[in-house]
């Protein structure tokens, strides 16, 4: 059985894979070496509190609005558009039968 990723193994769709497989097992156990040092070494350590809106800032800068895309109002041109082109097409087909119907009452 192949082993499973790193992934799985960390998120338990592995199963208990790890219990009986030797790799699999020192691997977790270097990640939770890993963890344990990463933890104990950054734990004190937090960004100072302007730090995110600093970086928003350089992100949007002031004055900057997002524009719409004009992509949706190209597509309503187009549609629009394809629903007249019918229009001009189709009604004039009406139009000549009805006139002849109201010219038989008129
Ligand atoms: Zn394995």
């Amino acid at each position: 059985m192949p082993c499973p990723t790193l992934e799985d193994l960390l998120s338990g769709k592995s199963g208990n894979h790890a219990v009986h497989c030797r790799d699999c097992k020192a691997l977790l156990d270097a990640y939770a070496e890993v963890d344990s040092v990463f933890e104990s070494a950054f734990s004190g350590i937090s960004s100072p509190a302007g730090l995110s809106a600093a970086v928003y800032a350089g992100i949007f800068p002031i004055g900057f609005k997002l524009r719409p895309s004009p992509v949706p109002e190209f597509l309503d041109l187009i549609g629009w558009t394809a629903v007249l082109a019918i229009a001009a097409i189709v009604l004039p087909r009406f139009i000549l039968p009805l006139s002849s119907i109201w010219a038989v009452f008129g």
